[in-house]
């Protein structure tokens, strides 16, 4: 009788509890005298707990009967279906029609999911034009995803049990009917969703393509989504939702990717060799000025040297007693500036320049998101710094090109295949400090 240890102990504690049937109260004082009532009042309370228990067994049962009829005969197992579907007729027999509107709206999550669009940015977008939920409200992000991660769009019914229907991993294939959306592009749209999850928010995205909204479509200035298998594919965003584009020609980005930063990221990536070099400059102008001054002041000291041996003079020894001084400090910050200069380019020899820049390479395709993520967003970063637009246009259907203009609006042109047959020298050149 744990329950009546407990009610004694609250009564005690000075509270008073009254029984929902029959207006009984028991306090600390009609305690015992009202334990016969309250023993009625327990009964109660099991007899209620087994009609309970017995209703989710019967209903528990009349499920599973339910559920094996579906399995064998494909009939429903509910009257409910997804918000795209509706339901039509009888259990056992209910047919899903579809709601157009509605499926509609399911495609596009889809498609803009696959061609690279962050969920959060697909409710925005929804919520923008004025796009209502299915269950009448403002789009949410996780709506999105529970769409996107919904066998039902399929035509598949994921088995489950229990008060929130969690999944048993049991799926009935087909009960729905044909998947409302084609397979490859779930298949695209989710394969996208994980990877977005695993790069952990909104970075994730613009990483997985390093030129990011530099990326725009040469036929209306829109931009350039990734999609497709393994988001390969690059097209224009506007002309893929039928958004006053037609420009529907697909680029493909990886091999692009590798060409470009062959050669761009020799001149984007290591800014502190742009710094490093500079700073060469200025101390090889530092060193010319007091080698000059040097220079001048041994031919000064030369002149009074020869009007000394002409003529002793007490005022002309002292200035050259003076200008010698003078060279020697001229000397010593020479030696200075020299040291400076030697560790500024050692710094950033061209040998030294191309092993970072290799590392970085390499860490781009790096299996490991710890390794991977942060060199893409370092390379995205110094691509961005030089990049003023890529834009990607199709001249004809097997004449397409990347037209990458740089900050210094010089031009280059990228094969859409990958090949660098025709490609026209960098616009810009490494400069190696001597
Ligand atoms: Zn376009």
């Amino acid at each position: 009788m744990v329950t009546h240890a407990w009610i004694h102990r609250v009564c005690e504690a000075g509270v008073k509890i009254a029984s929902v049937k029959g207006n009984k109260v028991f306090d600390a004082e009609n305690f015992d005298a009202s334990l016969m009532d309250m023993f009625d009042v327990l009964f109660q309370a099991d007899a209620a707990n087994k009609y309970a228990e017995r209703l989710s067994r019967l209903s528990k049962a009349s499920y599973d009967s339910r559920l094996k009829e579906a399995r064998e005969k494909g009939t429903a197992v509910h009257t409910v279906g997804p918000a795209w579907l509706q339901a039509v007729g009888k259990r056992p027999n209910i047919t899903w029609p579809r709601i157009p509107a509605r499926v509609k709206i399911v495609r596009e999550i889809y498609d803009l999911t696959a061609a690279g669009q962050p969920p959060w940015g697909i409710a925005k977008m929804f919520n923008q034009r004025g796009e209502l939920s299915f269950t009448g409200k403002a789009w949410e992000r996780t709506a999105i995803v529970r769409i996107l991660r919904n066998r039902a769009v399929e035509g598949d019914r994921a088995v489950g049990e229990g008060k929130n229907s969690k999944p048993t991993g049991e799926v009935l294939l087909g009960y729905y009917g044909d998947p409302i959306v084609p397979l490859d592009v779930i298949a695209a749209a989710r394969a996208m969703l994980d990877r977005r999850r695993r790069g952990k928010g909104r970075n994730s995205g613009a990483v997985n393509n390093l030129f990011g909204q530099k990326l725009r479509c040469g036929q209306c200035g829109g931009r350039m989504m990734l999609g497709g298998y393994r988001s390969n594919f690059l097209t224009c965003y506007d002309a893929s939702r039928g958004n006053g584009c037609d420009h529907t020609d697909t680029f493909k980005y990886r091999p692009f990717e590798a060409e470009a930063l062959e050669t761009i990221l020799p001149i984007a990536l290591d800014e502190r060799y742009f710094r490093q070099a500079k700073k060469s400059n200025y101390l090889g102008l530092e060193i010319a000025t007091v080698e000059k001054d040097i220079r001048d002041k041994q031919a000064e000291a030369k002149r009074l040297v020869s009007l000394l041996q002409r003529n002793e003079s007490p005022t002309t020894e002292a200035a050259l007693v003076e200008l010698e001084a003078e060279i020697g400090k001229r000397n010593a910050s020479l030696t200075a500036l020299n040291t400076q200069l030697a560790e500024a380019q050692g710094a950033a020899t061209a040998e030294a320049h191309l092993e970072r820049m290799y590392a970085v390479k390499d860490a781009l395709r790096h299996p490991q998101d710890d390794v991977r993520l942060p060199a893409r967003l370092r390379v995205a970063e110094a691509l961005s710094a030089v990049i003023e637009r890529v834009h990607c246009t199709a001249w004809s259907a097997d004449d397409r090109a990347f037209y990458v203009i740089f900050k210094n609006l010089k031009m280059t042109r990228f094969e859409d295949d990958g090949t660098t047959t025709d490609f026209s020298p960098p616009p810009l050149t490494l400069k190696v400090a001597a």
